[in-house]
């Protein structure tokens, strides 16, 4: 596997505060803000700090610290979302699309955190 990050997509800039962001959670491993088009009632992007392209990208490179640090964060982004239903919040779904099937727009890894309504079915049939 080879990737190449390109520190110009829209999400380094953010991360290097030259765009701004409706920030949800923010510490040391993530950055969570709002989707500037958002899909559902709730729709937060959480973002690692390091320069990883998707997800399969950050899970063979990124250290354990990073790995557990991202993960933690998603856990308080759902806490800060008051989406968690384990209290008492709706639930959620969570996605990171990576390339050309699943669609990626922006080439920095970002897991959406969508909620605020039923949101059906994960995928259509494909027959
Ligand atoms: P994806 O198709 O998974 O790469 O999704 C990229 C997401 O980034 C889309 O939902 C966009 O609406 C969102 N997005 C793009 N630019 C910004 C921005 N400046 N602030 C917040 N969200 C953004």
């Amino acid at each position: 596997m080879a990737y190449t990050y390109d520190d110009q997509n829209i999400f380094a800039k953010i991360l290097r505060g030259e765009i701004p962001n409706d920030t949800v959670y923010e510490d040391e491993f993530a950055l969570a803000f709002r989707d500037i088009q958002p899909q559902a009632p709730q729709h937060v992007l959480v973002i690692p700090k390091g320069p990883y392209v998707n997800y399969d990208h950050f899970a063979a490179e990124a250290s354990d610290a990073e790995v557990v640090g991202f993960t933690r964060a998603i856990g308080k982004v759902c806490a800060a979302m008051g989406v968690e239903p384990g209290a008492g919040g709706m639930g959620y779904r969570m996605i990171a699309n990576s390339g050309e099937a699943g669609v990626q727009e922006v080439q920095h890894l970002h897991v959406h955190i969508a909620s605020g309504r039923v949101l059906g079915r994960m995928l259509k049939r494909f027959d």
